[in-house]
């Protein structure tokens, strides 16, 4: 690989996700990137920095955080109608996504490096929606990570790490709707 194309800002929005992630990283020269202002409080983004954090030192990544403003976020889906009612993958779901990787976009710009999200490895998530909001900045790399067992690597290495692993997505609606 080009040593240009070795750089790679890496949005990642918590740490059992990231798990899911480093079979393909690991030859990447990556700085991971916590912008998750779509998290339903300051203690909830903390606890899941937190254990971001630990995942950063245990593998050597270095870690830049953006700080938190979920009222920005909020400004922001609440111009899709029906956001506070949209189901897991409904339209606030897009509009969500597209405000954390844009936020993500500014900084790979600012940067120079290209960028990804470890949003692919959940099995909730459709890559293929997080692909064309992503895409629309030409520094986008559209890596799926959920394939070649993305999802079950996440729930292993998280669980031998002990590191916290969250059961709702991480918006106030997902906590309410959380079965
Ligand atoms: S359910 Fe998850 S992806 Fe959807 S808006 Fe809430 S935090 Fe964002």
């Amino acid at each position: 690989m080009p040593e240009t194309q070795k750089k790679l800002l890496l949005h990642i929005c918590c740490a059992p996700c990231a798990c899911g992630c480093l079979d393909k990283i690991k030859e990447r020269e990556v700085t991971l990137y916590f912008s998750n202002s779509n998290l339903s409080s300051q203690e909830e983004f903390d606890k899941r920095l937190e254990n971001v954090s630990l995942f950063a030192e245990k593998f050597g990544f270095p870690l830049i955080v953006d700080p938190y403003d979920h009222a920005a976020w909020l400004a922001a889906v609440s111009a899709v109608p029906g956001y506070e009612d949209a189901p897991e993958r409904g339209p606030r779901c897009a509009a969500c996504f597209k405000y954390n990787l844009e936020r993500t976009a500014e900084k790979a710009e600012e940067l120079d490096m290209n960028f990804a999200t470890t949003l692919t490895v959940s099995p909730h998530k459709n890559s293929k929606l997080i692909f064309s909001i992503g895409g629309v900045s030409p520094r986008f790399e559209a890596i799926d990570f959920k394939k070649n067992d993305g999802f079950l690597k996440s729930l292993r290495l998280s669980k031998e790490l002990n590191l916290y692993r969250q059961n709702f997505c991480g918006c106030e609606f997902s906590l309410r709707d959380r079965s």
